[in-house]
């Protein structure tokens, strides 16, 4: 099977990461992506919903996707958690399967920073997700995954509920009322 693992902190799980999701299934030809909510993110600050809200969302937003999982994984580490481990862990996991790795540009940009990179590319290939108009042009071995980009992100959507804006457009619809239900995200 060809499988994708996407990593993020989903605080919260916005309309954007699910549309590219769904684009890069299609274009990658995958059978299914596993979602891996991060603790804490070593290159970000402490996230401002707890975990229990953020695998709340999480579920709202990918239950009704049969392609779609999650994988606690990093929820249960102590500490930070580096996606060398997490990668690790999901390769012994599923060693039969063909594993991909998602990410946004974002990220991407970001990618020489992360902790044992170089041996993270030999254990899965890497898929970058268009999140802004313009283009990139992605180094080797990169595979670039054109998509409609959904310019949204969660700082966006957080300092708009702290603003008391409107946010329902950028999130699926269960998420939306969790986060109301909750008061999450309010100044
Ligand atoms: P924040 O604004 O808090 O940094 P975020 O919106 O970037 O959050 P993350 O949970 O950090 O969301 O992202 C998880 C993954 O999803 C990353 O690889 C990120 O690049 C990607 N991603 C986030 N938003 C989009 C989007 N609108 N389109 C495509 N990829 C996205």
């Amino acid at each position: 099977m060809k499988m994708a693992v996407f990593g993020g902190t989903f605080d919260p799980v916005h309309i954007g990461h699910v549309h590219a999701v769904v684009e890069a299934k299609i274009a990658l030809g995958l059978d299914r992506v596993i979602f891996v909510p991060a603790r804490q993110s070593p290159l970000k600050t402490v996230s401002p919903a707890g975990d229990a809200h953020r695998l709340e969302m999480l579920h709202r937003a990918t239950d009704v996707y049969d392609f779609m999982e999650i994988d606690t994984f990093e929820l249960e580490q102590e500490g930070v958690s580096y996606t060398y481990d997490t990668a690790s862990y999901l390769s012994e996991k599923y060693p039969e399967d063909e594993l991909y790795f998602l990410m946004g540009v974002d990220q991407y940009l970001d990618f020489d920073k992360w902790h044992n990179n170089d041996g993270l590319l030999r254990l899965m290939r890497f898929a970058v997700m268009a999140r802004a108009s313009e283009e990139v042009t992605v180094k080797d071995p990169f595979i670039w995954v054109q998509q409609p980009v959904v310019e949204v992100s969660s700082t966006i959507i957080r300092e708009r509920i702290a603003e008391g804006g409107i946010v329902r457009h950028q999130l699926n619809d269960t998420v939306h009322d969790y986060i109301k239900e909750q008061r999450l995200y309010e100044a």
